[in-house]
Parts: C-alpha cells; sequence; structure tokens
C-alpha cells in the first residue's frame, strides 16, 4: 500500500483519511508494512503501534516510475462525473497537470464559487487517490476551474488543440511530438461534448496551438483526454 505523507524524525505522518484507510479499512496492523512518499521520494516504513499511530522509516529508495516529460491537460468540464473519469485515468497515465475549463459549448450548468471549490477538493482526492494506485511518486496538480482563453495563455514547449473537425486532415499526436525531448512539457487542450465554437477554433490558431487529430473517428469528450494521454506515455516511455 502506498500513502503520500511527510517523514519526521524517521517516522511516517499520515493524514486522518489515510490513517482510517490504513487501520480501519484496509485493517493493517503493528509489523504490517507500507510505503509513503514524500518529497518525491519513496520510503519503506513499518507498523510499530496503531494507537499511538507510530509507523517508522525501514529504508528510502528511489522509485523511478514517472515519465520523463510533463503533460498538461486541459479538458472542458464535463457532465455526469465524466470529469472525474479525467481525473483518475488521466492520474494513472501519467498526466502532471489538469486544467479544467468553461467553454462555448460546455454542457453543465457553471459552478458557483463555492461549487467550484467543492469540485476542486473532489478531484484533488481522486488524483491523490489514484497516484497511490498507480504507485506514482507525484500527486498531479489540479488548476482551478478556468476560462477558455486563460488556458490558450499556458506555457508549454508543445501546444496542441484536438480539434475532430481536421481529424482527417491534420497530424496526430505521435508525428507532432516525433521530437519530444526528455524535461519538455507539453499542452492538450480537448473540447466539450458539443466540439468547439467556430471563435474558439480562431482563438487556438491565433494563439499558435498546432491542430492535432485522434485518429478518423470522433472520440467521446473523456476518451479523447485519456487517448491523449495514453499516446503521451507511449511516446514519453520510448525517450532514450
Ligand atoms: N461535437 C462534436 C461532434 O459531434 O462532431 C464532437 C466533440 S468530441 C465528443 C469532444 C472533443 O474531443 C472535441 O472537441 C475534441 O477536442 C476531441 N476529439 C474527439 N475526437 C477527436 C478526433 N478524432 N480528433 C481530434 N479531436 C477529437
Amino acid at each position: 500500500m502506498r500513502f503520500f505523507g511527510e517523514i519526521k524524525n524517521n517516522k511516517a505522518i499520515l493524514g486522518d483519511g489515510d490513517l482510517h484507510h490504513l487501520f480501519n479499512v484496509m485493517r493493517r496492523k503493528v509489523g504490517d508494512q507500507i510505503d509513503v512518499v514524500y518529497a518525491g521520494d519513496t520510503y519503506k516504513c513499518e507498523i510499530t503501534s496503531v494507537k499511538p499511530t507510530s509507523i517508522d522509516v525501514i529504508e528510502v529508495y528511489q522509485d523511478d516510475v514517472e515519465l520523463p516529460t510533463n503533460l498538461i491537460l486541459a479538458f472542458a468540464l464535463l457532465k455526469g462525473g465524466h470529469d472525474e473519469l479525467v481525473y483518475m485515468k488521466g492520474t494513472e497515465l501519467g498526466v502532471n497537470a489538469f486544467a479544467p475549463f468553461l467553454s462555448r459549448r460546455t454542457i453543465i450548468e457553471l459552478p458557483k464559487e463555492k461549487d467550484k471549490e467543492k469540485k476542486l477538493e473532489r478531484a484533488e482526492k481522486i488524483v491523490k487517490g489514484a497516484s497511490e494506485q498507480s504507485r506514482r511518486t507525484v500527486v498531479p496538480e489540479v488548476f482551478p476551474i478556468s476560462t477558455y482563453k486563460n488556458i490558450l495563455k499556458i506555457e508549454a514547449d508543445h501546444k496542441f488543440f484536438a480539434y475532430e473537425n481536421e481529424s482527417h486532415t491534420a497530424i496526430g499526436m505521435k508525428e507532432a511530438l516525433k521530437d519530444l525531448k526528455k524535461g519538455e512539457t507539453t499542452l492538450v487542450v480537448i473540447g466539450p461534448e458539443g466540439g468547439f465554437s467556430p471563435e474558439e477554433v480562431e482563438l487556438a490558431k491565433d494563439a499558435g496551438f498546432t491542430f492535432i487529430s485522434l485518429g478518423k473517428r470522433i472520440l467521446r469528450a473523456e476518451t479523447a483526454s485519456i487517448f491523449a494521454a495514453s499516446v503521451h506515455s507511449v511516446l514519453a516511455e520510448e525517450i532514450e
């Protein structure tokens, strides 16, 4: 089992939710071992006391599981909890940051300020859980819900706009990322269920985005995000 926590004086410190999960849900006992990730390092630890909790570090080790390149996945908020699927699967596939945005054809009602915060907290919980499950050493960042225009300003070495209406003519991700280098950041923008409006397409062109195809079939918005993250991870893993 893996948790993101803190290490102090050779002891692991976990949050209340993680402690509940560890002892009440997973029923771990004295003598059981867990991994705790802190500041990018992984610590093998042993539970030495349940109440009061004491979890001792046995050894620290480097866990080389992160991709050598970064992916920022910008996607229009989706209805029916489909954005939660994007957070979960994207995290498993190595996404470094999620940038949810509101677009012209976003179907869900615009969340109020208070709901935006709740949505962000929920997203952060999902990416933390998915990071632990997939044994990552970094928890992806979730940016606050943004306007479409601000998404276009995000800095990256490669800026891609997935546009279904040019999917027969635009280059694919493999071609677009053929020169991807270690340490580089790629931004991919994925539209909502209803696609991008003509004005949004023009703005992306003006902002210098490369238009890419995700194949000849039209993917559902959440599939498009998961597909883009998958292709990025395959290409990144191939970098020497
Ligand atoms: N409204 C569109 C339609 O019915 O033709 C479909 C939009 S699609 C469900 C949602 C988003 O996924 C698109 O805005 C685009 O970013 C991405 N997408 C889906 N399939 C794609 C493809 N084959 N090539 C590029 N982008 C794609």
